[in-house]
């Protein structure tokens, strides 16, 4: 038993030991590789605007202090629980390790249904949550982001709140923020860009002709919406399938990414919008694409459906959205399907929070070509060192991509001893 148990943190648990396996790694240096190094729970009391004070329950964990401090985004979920927090936390931790950027992967944020929830309830949640995580988070200590259900205006309520404890203005103790109170240029589309990137990248390796293939992404929140919308207008790929929780899309002519994108920002989410036919959200990851984007939840793809995907390429933009079962199956389709696995897929918003960070600390900003100019020389790099792996060692893109994060974080832990 642990405060961690629960089905994704069994999940990640899994895929690391698989990695272990691979890497043989001493039983002894296993669980301090894996478990967090530290987390808080809080419980958020809130006024309602109907008078009524409720609570909430947030968590922040921090997986490993051991490159610096900890990097990660704050998520608002239903669900949100304290094991989900920790995977994603460890998830972070191969995904900075992976991308050579100086930090252990922390997760936070809170239960709660931000669709329920009025602009000043939000506010009012985002405002606490951050005050009770004063004490264990810091610009070098661990530095939150935005997440699903986090935005801009919540990481600005988060510097201001933590900026009015401290008397001055603290910026680089989050990333994605607003560009007027330090945010970095790019970092709102930079997850999305970086899967698009990835993917062009991919179709360049199997030659395959953007113009001539299909795409159905899963999502269309920040990452979702940001990936459909380039790989329509800029790789000139045909989107032919759109979804998000309260609807999904289907249309063989293409749909029309720019209107979704537009009535998504009228209406908040996909319902209602009829450039396609309806169908069931669980059918339209098996239908027949070049490129399936899942950019939503975690485990969507698992031993019910990887044997019936049909798409070439798996750009997992979601954290975690394929199960260790899954992998079993989709290793050995390797030849059909081709995996940028998540931690490389979605890292181009953490890449960018990175460079958001180095441009608080130094109060100096950088263009937004910089930026992207940097961030996809970072993809490069790691893409480029996954498939020589994969290919020398005959082993996942994920197998991969994972062992590359772990070695680096064991190879630091080696040098420095047992405290961090
Ligand atoms: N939430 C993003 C992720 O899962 C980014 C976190 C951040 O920018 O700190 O990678």
């Amino acid at each position: 038993m642990s405060i961690y148990d629960d089905a994704v943190f069994k999940m990640a648990c899994d895929q690391f030991q698989v990695i272990a396996d691979y890497l043989n790694i001493d039983q002894n240096h296993r669980d301090r590789l894996m478990m967090p190094k530290r987390a808080m729970a809080v419980t958020l009391p809130v006024h309602m605007d109907d008078g009524s004070t409720k609570t909430f329950q947030g968590y922040r964990v921090q997986h490993h202090l051991t490159l610096g401090p900890t990097k990660g985004g704050t998520r608002f979920a239903p669900s949100l629980s304290m094991g989900e927090t920790a995977a994603l936390a460890m998830w972070m931790s191969w995904k900075c390790a992976l991308n050579n950027l100086p930090y252990g992967g922390a997760k936070g944020g809170v239960a709660c249904d931000v669709t329920k929830l009025s602009r000043s309830e939000l506010e009012a949640v985002s405002r606490r949550y951050m005050q009770e995580m004063i004490p264990f988070v810091g610009p070098h200590t661990d530095i939150m982001g935005p997440d699903m259900g986090t935005n801009e205006q919540v990481m600005a309520w988060f510097m201001d709140t933590y900026s009015v404890y401290q008397g001055y203005a603290v910026p680089e103790i989050v990333t994605g923020k607003p560009v007027s109170i330090g945010g970095t240029e790019g970092r709102r589309e930079s997850t999305g860009r970086g899967v698009v990137y990835l993917i062009e990248r991919a179709m360049d390796m199997l030659k395959m002709n953007p113009e001539k293939c299909t795409a159905i992404v899963q999502g269309f929140g920040n990452v979702g919406s940001v990936a459909a919308l380039s790989l329509s207008l800029k790789s000139g790929v045909k989107v032919v399938g759109i979804s998000d929780h309260t609807a999904a899309l289907y249309n063989p002519k293409g749909i029309d990414i720019k209107a979704a994108d537009a009535y998504v920002a009228t209406h908040g989410v996909l319902k209602g919008f009829d450039k396609g036919d309806r169908v069931d959200a669980h059918e339209l990851l098996e239908m027949k694409c070049d490129v399936l984007v899942p950019a939503a939840v975690d485990r969507v793809i698992n031993d019910t459906n990887a044997d019936k995907l049909k798409c070439r390429i798996l750009a997992e933009g979601a954290n975690g959205p394929t199960t260790p079962e899954a992998d079993l199956l989709l290793n050995k389709r390797w030849d059909e399907v081709f995996v940028i696995p998540d931690i490389l897929c979605n890292a181009g918003g953490v890449i960018v929070s990175y460079f958001e960070w180095v441009q608080g600390l130094q109060s100096y900003l950088w263009t937004e070509t910089e930026v992207t100019d940097k961030l996809f020389r970072i993809l490069e790099h790691s893409f480029t060192q996954i498939i020589k792996r994969a290919k020398a060692d005959k082993v996942s893109h994920r197998t991969a991509a994972m062992a590359i994060g772990v070695e680096r974080v064991m190879k630091a832990k080696a040098a420095r001893g047992l405290f961090p």
